[in-house]
């Protein structure tokens, strides 16, 4: 059997970009993402590096938590994101339909969510998201 070794140059978003070229322009640099997609994935990545910061600053002041409990995350180990649908079907709204697998005590999950983002102040926030059933 073939061994799958991560691979340092991908970003842990899945793009075949350094991190640095890819999601660590948005974490770490203060540019702000062009794309309701390039925000999500910015976003997982967030979360594979447990930046609660970032994930607070990205999201919607309507529907941002006060802080984000991610020690009840601490377990889950994030394998990877498919982007199945970016819809940016207003110059200032747009859906993100992804797939992020995850590991749990051994256990193996997918989270399906549509989620919707709004453009203000010239920056891609998050706002909230539907979880979907099913592949
Ligand atoms: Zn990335």
């Amino acid at each position: 059997m073939k061994q799958r070794n991560p691979t340092p140059q991908n970003c842990p978003c899945g793009k075949t970009l350094s991190y640095e070229a890819c999601c660590g322009q948005y974490l770490d640099q203060g540019e702000m993402a062009k794309t309701a997609e390039t925000l999500m994935r910015s976003r997982y990545t967030a979360y594979v590096l447990r930046r609660e910061d970032y994930l607070l600053a990205t999201w919607h002041t309507t529907t941002r938590p006060e802080i984000l409990a991610l020690s009840d995350h601490q377990q889950n180990q994030w394998l990877g994101l498919t982007v199945r649908l970016h819809d940016a079907f207003a110059p200032d709204r747009a859906v993100v339909e992804f797939v992020a697998r995850y590991k749990q005590n051994g256990k193996a999950y997918r989270l399906h969510e549509r989620s919707r983002f709004v453009f203000e102040q010239g920056r891609w926030f998050y706002v909230d998201g539907d979880i979907l059933t099913g592949s």
